[in-house]
């Protein structure tokens, strides 16, 4: 069902809330529409108000267009984000167009987009969407183009004109499939001329329009629009529009074997070096279409709204056998399959094809994995095959569903404009793509590392003992670099259990694992008599070489399947190297761990490089350096300091002793040590591996030998 009728779609507009102000009132109005996904896509549709303002050249007064800029969400837009252009500049553009289109005998659209640059009003920087023709033609104040689940399945119907008239009875018009360009603009106008009693026009396979004398109209009759091809839909619905279950809804175990899957698919659908992030939806609508007859036709089908397929291709891939032949055998397929669109329908002009693997994967009885370059764009990815199924239900429900032509849907997917739009990005970071996983992100080294790995744009899951420092830590990094880019579990790096979890939990968030960081250890101070017992011998080992194998064995484990190069970064220290009285089981375990380095290096190699960073001792902000201990090492070193000297006094007492044994006269720092860590975890270092890298600003008695 794709909706109860007690369930329409309430109005939210409160006149109290709405600014006076026109191009105020659009943006309010925008993000009442954009805020629910009944209504619009994430990042489709858009909006417009037709104001009169003075030119501040002139003096005069003119009308001005606000309407939504290029690549924005109206959901979230601000002012900022729509772009204001001279109306009659616009509407000057059919001139250039009909001469350039009567000269190729083709649509020249493309010729047109960089003349609205030509048409901006008050120097307002906001590129205007591609969709602005579609808004200046309509000669009404306010207007609103949305993709909505409902219409889009009604305008995906084989008899959509047809059904159309039957649900909206004359005030609606009809608009074959025409790519968003002035064209359509054209027809739009040209629509409403022969159709004066209309206020609104479905646009075949693609939405709907429509228009009124002000905001307030205009989101009302947006919302009474909608409703009514839910209501439609909701009383003419078929018996099972999908057909009848021919498979288990969802098999026992479905999270293992995503565990199993992703990182497999990971490494398979990455395409000239380039990795990509995977979602997983396990959500009762994405089960219960691939539990049924028709999914597999209606998957092959493609989508249908052109934003929809820029992100899911034209198709997703449905995986049947899982086994690792049997997934080849797929891809294989389905990577043949789309070179052959790619061949049949490109032009000379085309830009060279992109990644031919999927980025839907759809797993009957496991649920659907989205790929893309960041997490935001996988689950964005996921959320329109989500919208592709309830529009396929919807048409499939009253009718026949039926794709957008094949040629149509390349000449977007493999739009100039498109292109040109993705070559003026920014370069992406160095990080991006990569999923981390760093034990230890508490303050100090460990958010150091953490810091540098995101700001180079990682996806990090975070790592600790027990939920509340990970839940702060998550807090922390969430605040400055937003909700998705960060993900947090807990594990204990002695017990392989917590640890598997931890790993498969770090798997499903971002769909695979391609560096590890550990910087977790303990130092257990001996007992007054200057020995360390037999239990902090076992605990020293335990946490600081075992755990450490066990964390770097369980991130294998992904990576391994996942078959691209990989890195793990442990941490040892200065102490492995430097023999002296009062650490023996301390120092003893960073020895060992400096020849698990290199052991792990062979084991795990070609895949996985394995390097350590051996800092000497960091005391500022260091967790590993209570007051006590601070005072234990003062004393020892017969530094004279006062009890009543502040924890910040005492700690720079120590520091300043250490970094006069160092030949560069330094302290070592928290954010260098960092910076040898996130060397080794990035591609700069790729080349090294069974290496243990000093940061302890010259320490003679350490260096290696
Ligand atoms: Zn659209």
């Amino acid at each position: 069902m794709i909706k109860d009728p007690a369930t329409a779609i309430p109005s939210l507009w409160d006149a109290a809330k709405a600014p006076a102000d026109e191009a105020d009132k659009l943006v309010y109005a925008s993000n009442l529409l954009g805020s629910d996904p009944k209504i619009t896509n994430f990042g489709g549709g858009n909006t417009s108000v037709k104001v009169c303002d003075v030119d501040p050249l002139t003096g005069a007064e003119v009308d001005v267009l606000w309407v939504k800029g290029s690549g924005g969400d109206l959901g979230t837009a601000k002012r900022s984000g729509f772009a204001s252009l001279f109306l009659d500049k616009v509407l000057a553009t059919e001139g250039r167009y009909v001469a350039g289109r009567k000269a190729k005998g083709d649509l020249p659209e493309d010729d047109i987009v960089p003349l609205y640059r030509h048409c901006i009003f008050n120097d307002n920087p906001a590129a205007p969407s591609i969709d602005t023709p579609l808004h200046a033609f309509v000669p009404a104040k306010a207007v609103s183009h949305m993709h909505s689940d409902a219409v889009i399945s009604i305008a995906a119907c084989e008899d959509a004109e047809r059904l159309m008239h039957e649900i909206y009875q004359g005030e609606m018009g009809y608009l074959p499939w025409m790519r968003p360009g002035l064209e359509l603009g054209l027809m739009l106008r040209d629509l409403i001329e022969a159709n004066p009693g209309i206020n609104s026009a479905l646009m075949g396979q693609h939405g709907f329009i429509c228009w009124a004398d002000s905001w307030e109209e205009c989101y009302e009759l947006t919302l009474r629009l909608i409703n009514k091809a839910a209501e439609y839909i909701d009383r003419n619905t078929k018996a099972h529009p999908f057909g009848e279950v021919v498979r288990e809804k969802q098999v026992s175990g479905s999270a293992d074997k995503l565990v199993e899957l992703l990182p497999l698919l990971r490494g398979k659908v990455a395409f000239n070096g380039q990795r990509l992030i995977g979602k997983v939806d396990q959500s009762n609508p994405v089960l219960e279409y691939l539990s049924r007859a028709k999914c597999h036709d209606l998957a092959k089908l493609g989508t249908s709204c052109p934003d929809h397929f820029l992100r899911t291709k034209i198709r997703p891939l449905i995986l049947e056998n899982l086994s690792e032949e049997g997934i080849d055998q797929a891809l294989a397929e389905f990577r043949e399959g789309y070179a052959a669109y790619y061949a049949r329908c490109r032009h000379a002009d085309s830009p060279a094809m992109r990644n031919p693997n999927p980025s839907v994967v759809l797993l009957p009885g496991i649920g659907m994995i989205s790929f893309g370059k960041n997490p935001t764009e996988a689950r964005v990815t996921g959320e329109f095959y989500r919208n592709a199924i309830e529009v396929m239900r919807g048409a499939e429900a009253v009718s026949k569903y039926i794709a957008l032509p094949e040629q149509e849907a390349f000449n977007i997917e493999y739009w100039l404009l498109e292109e040109a739009k993705l070559k003026r990005m920014p370069p992406e970071k160095e990080m991006s793509r990569k999923i981390v996983l760093l034990i230890g992100a508490g303050p100090g080294i460990g958010q150091e590392i953490a810091k540098r790995l995101l700001d180079q744009g990682a996806c990090l899951v975070v790592a600790d003992l027990n939920q509340t420092l990970v839940d702060d830590a998550v807090a922390h990094l969430r605040g400055d670099y937003g909700r998705e880019a960060v993900e947090g579990v807990v594990m204990d790096i002695t017990n392989r259990d917590t640890v598997r979890q931890g790993v498969d939990k770090a798997v499903l968030a971002f769909g695979g694992l391609d560096v590890l960081v550990n910087i977790a250890a303990v130092f257990i101070p001996p007992s007054p008599d200057g020995k360390n017992t037999d239990d902090q011998w076992r605990k020293s080992l335990e946490i600081n070489v075992l755990g450490s194998n066990i964390v770097a064995e369980e991130a294998q484990r992904i990576m391994a399947k996942q078959g691209t190069p990989a890195s793990i970064v442990l941490c040892s220290s200065a102490n492995a190297v430097v023999s002296k009285k009062g650490s023996l089981a301390y120092d003893t375990s960073k020895a060992a761990l400096n020849h698990l380095v290199r052991e792990l290096a062979v084991e795990f190699a070609p895949t996985t490089r394995v390097n350590a960073v051996a800092p000497a001792t960091v005391v500022a902000g260091s967790q590993m350096f209570p007051r006590d201990r601070v005072i234990a090492s003062l004393t020892k070193y017969k530094i004279a300091f006062a009890e009543s000297d502040t924890d910040e006094v005492l700690v720079q007492k120590l520091s300043d002793f250490y970094a006069q044994r160092t030949l560069l006269k330094q302290a070592v720092s928290p954010g260098k040590v960092a910076d040898a860590a996130y060397l080794l975890a990035s591609d700069r270092l790729s080349q090294t591996t069974g290496q243990v890298l000093a940061v302890d600003a010259g320490l003679v008695e350490a260096f290696l030998r």
